[in-house]
């Protein structure tokens, strides 16, 4: 046996780079506006922080392992059976028992090329091989996904709208996908944004998993809900796969706070529509501005724009030009899109000072360089 001189990993661990949130400082600023990170325009609900601050006294008690008042809120506000839900750290917890169960060495995992980043994470922590097929207009290729399914794909990843990218793959395309693929291989739809998309047919993916034993849906509490610090996600699914991650499930994984902030979230009058509403005319307000200024944004479904500056030496100047206001926006170089900025949408205020500051930058770079000196 050689010897080692100190603990190993398994090789899997080395060889992911940790993720990289979206910044929440520019060093030499205090006010911040931070649009990295895709959370909700409006902070947590006030029912929701009230939940939190009563929660103090609590403390000392270990929470309900089975979340049972918080699934069946869940299950009330959304039509579903709680029976049927499982809650997570946040959803990335619950996309990483998914791969747990499903995944691991000699599986491959199947995503499409600007597909959410945690699929791969996961994947490759998991001992999976990750596939990605790649998109046609930021969007992802049904066709080209069924064609990268090989006999050793167990799992499929697709972000619907996607993040970062914002683009919604249509509801007769996903069953189309679902029909395509091998009735072993598990679909899960993470529909982080479902909330904000106004599209009549759209749900979430609900359709799907209602329709077979194959298809899970996965959903957050961090963008229209407000709690991304709470850490609080879910899905829904076929009983069987349900049953497999509840025993997968670490026995306490939402501490009893984020679970009563949940609750109450879901209980705040009218926040929901109010968010929507706000999110779909500033986004339209913002898309309208960028592109009338030169910057090409992609359609959007979510709470954020994909501005699309052509090189990445621009998206680097946008991105300076931006900070030096304050303003935090999602470089995407490891998505391998140096070019673009992904920009959430806040407030109007927030809006607004994007705008500004975006069109000034464009009407810079278009000004001729002057050659006297
Ligand atoms: C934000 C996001 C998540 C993660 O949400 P958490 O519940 O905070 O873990 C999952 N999927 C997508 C596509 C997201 O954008």
């Amino acid at each position: 046996m050689t010897e080692t001189r100190r603990p190993t990993p398994r090789p899997e661990i080395l060889a992911i780079a940790p993720y990289v949130g979206g910044a929440s400082t520019i060093p030499g600023l205090s006010r911040i506006i931070k649009l990295s990170s895709n959370e909700g325009a409006f902070g947590a609900p006030p029912a929701a922080q009230k939940a939190i601050a009563d929660g103090a006294e609590k403390m000392a008690r270990y929470p309900d392992g089975s979340v049972q008042g918080l699934r069946e809120a869940i299950g009330a506000h959304f039509g579903l059976d709680p029976a049927r839900i499982v809650c997570g750290n946040g959803s990335d917890e619950v996309l990483s028992m998914l791969i747990q169960a499903y995944g691991g060495p000699g599986t491959e995992i199947l995503m499409s090329q600007y597909g959410f980043s945690i699929y791969e994470i996961f994947g490759t922590l998991a001992g999976s091989t990750v596939r990605k097929a790649p998109e046609t207009d930021m969007t992802a290729d049904i066709d080209a996904l069924l064609a990268a399914v090989t006999e050793k794909t167990t799992l499929v990843f697709l972000a619907n709208p996607n993040n970062p990218t914002g683009t919604l793959v249509p509801m007769e395309a996903l069953q189309r996908l679902r029909d395509g693929l091998p009735p072993h291989v598990l679909l899960v739809i993470d529909a982080a944004y479902a909330e904000y998309v106004e599209r009549p047919d759209y749900d979430g993916g609900l359709s799907l998993v209602e329709a077979g034993e194959n298809t899970v849906m996965s959903r957050t509490f961090s963008k229209i809900w407000g709690l991304g610090g709470a850490r609080l996600g879910w899905c829904y699914g076929p009983a069987a796969i349900i049953d497999v991650l509840n025993r997968l499930r670490p026995p306490f994984n939402i501490n009893a706070t984020a679970a009563a902030a949940g609750i109450a979230a879901l209980s705040e009058p009218g926040w929901e529509k109010m968010s929507r509403d706000h999110n779909t005319v500033a986004r339209a307000r913002v898309a309208a501005a960028l592109t009338q200024a030169g910057i090409r944004v992609w359609p959007s479904e979510g709470n954020f724009v994909l501005a699309d500056f052509g090189t990445a030496d621009q998206a680097r100047a946008a991105d300076a030009a931006l900070k030096a206001e304050g303003i935090i926006a999602r470089m995407l170089v490891s998505y391998g899109l140096a070019h673009c900025l992904r920009i959430t949408i806040g407030t109007d205020e927030e809006c607004q000072m994007v705008i500004d500051s975006l069109v000034a930058f464009m009407a810079r770079a278009n000004t001729p360089a002057t050659t006297d000196a």
